[in-house]
């Protein structure tokens, strides 16, 4: 079921917790190299600060071991970054249950808001604590949930305080709204044909996600160092390419499973070494020399793979094609992001690599969605529920 979201509260004089993502990457000096994150969180931030919330927003940022305050993971770089951002004051207070935040949140006036320190610099956040959420709890009239990146855990900020928040309103943040939107409602009813596309290193890590996709899409198109199991699975040679040996079984009961849902690639990129400068040639896959390895897709897959999508109307695509870090193994990641681009399918990009390369490409305004979580976004793809979401209120 829809759940409320925070357009439909009204928190005029309330104290609103939000739970945001501020989880970003920062350089040996603390500055913020990458503020995406913060900003996503925009919209739900001034929805609160416009109608005359007093926002408290609360987040991790890395992984602190839990015993009180890491300079090193301090949040205080975000309330200034976000500052900058909403062109107004923000406090920062130094903790999130004690006197400072009780201090900061009492200062708030109607349109203003506090970042509180680091939700992990507190054991309880990670062991789920009900007596630390219900402090938490206990600042707010209202609970928002607006951290999609973070929604696949069960973290004392996601579930223990919206459950301590009892009967007091709790809703959905516009950043998680969306995520919801694509990642579950738009798969649940795809416009047809739907195709997944899926990469990455190991196929480990996405078979939960290509077993779902199998029940649902129409194809499901394969890349990646994965996709060398794969060809292991067949009786293939894979030279010295990254595979999964222990994985070859269950990649056997993949291709069973997909029969012609599930595409392979019919080529493959290969080098002599893992690096930019090493020979290089193009052959069928399955047949690749001892002392070679797949780095990429070949162009005839790249090919076929670009047509399958451009033809869809649904897309969703999770993991790069190859080593697109080191050039030219980047050019099967490229063909998959142009032909998305220029799709005129419902286009959702997994969180991670393949959000990382349609950005560096350019073409990130050219799809439907870029999902802000990683695991959370494989989470989705794999059909599972988050008790972060189930738990809040319904439309
Ligand atoms: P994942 O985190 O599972 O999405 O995997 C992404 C990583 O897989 C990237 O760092 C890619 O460089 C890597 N990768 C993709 N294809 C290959 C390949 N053929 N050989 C080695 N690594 C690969």
């Amino acid at each position: 079921m829809a759940k409320k979201s925070i357009s439909e509260i009204d928190p005029l004089g309330k104290v609103v917790l939000m739970r945001v993502d501020f989880n970003v990457p920062q350089d040996d000096s603390g500055t913020i190299t990458d503020d995406r994150r913060i900003r996503m969180a925009l919209p739900s931030i001034e929805s609160v600060l416009k109608r005359g919330g007093k926002l408290v927003l609360v987040s991790h940022l890395g992984r602190p071991k839990g015993k009180g305050p890491e300079p090193e993971f301090t949040l205080r770089p975000t309330a200034a970054r976000l500052s900058e951002l909403l062109s107004m004051p923000v406090s920062f207070a130094t903790d999130t249950i004690g006197a400072d935040a009780e201090l900061k949140i009492g200062q708030l006036k109607n349109g203003e808001v506090t970042v509180l320190e680091n939700l992990r610099f507190n054991t309880g956040e990670k062991d789920g604590d009900p007596i630390f959420a219900q402090k938490l709890a206990n600042w707010a009239d209202l609970y928002c949930n607006d951290a999609f990146g973070t929604c696949h855990r069960t973290d004392a900020s996601m579930v223990a305080v919206p459950r301590a928040m009892g009967t007091k309103p709790k809703v959905v943040g516009f950043l998680v709204a969306k995520e919801i939107e694509y990642l579950s409602e738009a798969i649940a009813n795809p416009k047809r044909p739907f195709v997944a596309i899926l990469g990455g290193a190991k196929v480990s890590d996405k078979i939960k996600v290509i077993k779902n996709l199998l029940g649902i899409c129409d194809k499901v198109l394969i890349g990646g160092a994965m996709a060398y199991t794969f060809s292991l699975a067949q009786g293939g040679r894979t030279g010295k390419s990254l595979v999964e040996q222990d994985k070859v079984g269950l990649a056997k009961e993949l291709i069973a499973l997909g029969g012609s849902k599930l595409v392979l690639p019919v080529d493959t990129h290969i080098g002599n070494s893992f690096s930019s400068d090493c020979q290089k040639q193009v052959i069928k896959s399955g047949a690749i020399p001892d002392g070679w390895e797949g780095l990429d897709i070949g162009p005839e897959t790249s090919q076929l793979y670009a047509q399958l999508l451009r033809d869809a109307m649904t897309v969703v695509w999770n993991g790069p094609m190859g080593v697109f870090e080191m050039p030219p193994f980047d050019a099967g990641t490229k063909a998959v992001a142009e032909a998305i681009a220029k799709s005129h399918a419902i286009s959702i990009i997994g969180g991670g690599d393949s959000a990382a390369a349609i950005e560096q490409l350019g073409y990130a305004d050219q799809v439907s969605h870029v999902s802000t979580g990683g695991g959370a976004s494989l989470e989705m793809l794999e059909g599972n529920r988050f008790e972060a979401v189930d738990i809040l209120d319904d439309k």
